[in-house]
């Protein structure tokens, strides 16, 4: 498999050949960042997580140069922030064991421009191999630019391919904008209470962005718990961690609505709930 960038890298923490790292996932998670996969797609690496017919791999779009820092990292490079950064995205590679962990190396620029077909083309590359069954990727109506352009670019790349080897299911998560927001009926709901020490430890392991300035350890379990308490007001908690996510499936259906539209959907359903409680209390 050829990817564009030289700095383009397929790492497989068991040592297997790529090939067959790439060819035995299930579940792909195609982020932005580093850190992002295990803040928004933790539910596909627990569904992978000890189950020898399963395979989770991430994909990390960008090379986090532009991330911010403080402390021991705050005089790095950016060039040095790629370096460790990577590193801790292969750490987390270890910890979750993934099949394998793809850097593409784009500048967030890049990736933000519309009219670069590069990172498009590395990603249908990648699917070629991989033919997931699951794929998780940035929600629609997510606030960071670079995140909102990955959904984009990604959804391209599976409408480019034959009906025949698009995914059974693709989902937006949650990282820089929260889906409690969405109307119960349009939730898609991850119970992912499994394995707390591991959720912990795979975004704990990011330090150049936590022991940087940013707890998104804390930040990501609390999400979690919230997500799980504030569900139903009525009844008790039935699970302790929850990721919310939009199902963006039909976006690489046949004659896909555009993305706009498509999520102009759930935030009209929400107006109008919010306006029909109050219209009824009035
Ligand atoms: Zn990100």
């Amino acid at each position: 498999m050829k990817l564009h960038n030289a700095g383009a890298e397929v790492y497989v923490p068991d040592g297997a050949a790529v090939d067959s790292a790439l060819a035995r996932t299930t579940h792909l998670a195609v982020s932005a960042h580093q850190d992002d996969i295990e803040i928004m797609a933790y539910h596909g690496i627990l569904e992978c997580f000890g189950k020898p017919d399963k395979g989770f791999t991430g994909v990390t779009v960008t090379n986090g140069s532009g991330s911010p820092r403080d402390g021991l990292y705050g005089k790095y490079t950016d060039e040095e922030m790629q370096v460790v950064r990577r590193k801790e995205q292969k750490k987390a590679a270890i910890i979750g064991e993934y099949a394998a962990q793809v850097f593409l190396d784009y500048s967030s620029s890049a990736v933000k421009q519309a009219a670069e077909t590069a990172v498009v083309a590395d990603l249908k590359s990648l699917l070629a191999a991989c033919r997931p069954q699951v794929i998780y990727t940035h929600n629609l109506a997510d606030k960071h630019d670079t995140h909102v352009a990955t959904a984009l670019r990604i959804i391209r790349a599976l409408q480019d391919l034959p009906r025949e080897r698009r995914p059974q299911r693709l989902y937006g998560c949650e990282v820089w904008r929260s889906l409690d927001w969405l109307n119960d009926d349009d939730k898609v709901i991850f119970n992912v209470e499994a394995h707390e020490n591991l959720a912990m430890s795979l975004v704990g392991v990011f330090d150049s962005q936590v022991a940087g300035g940013k707890r998104y350890d804390l930040a990501t379990m609390g999400r979690r718990r919230a997500n799980a308490t504030y569900l139903a007001s009525h009844g008790v908690d039935e699970s302790t961690s929850l990721i919310f996510g939009i199902d963006l499936t039909p976006l690489i259906g046949d004659q896909p609505p555009s993305a706009a539209d498509y999520i102009d959907g759930y935030i009209n359903r929400f107006a109008q709930e919010v306006a029909g409680r109050i219209a009824k209390l009035s």
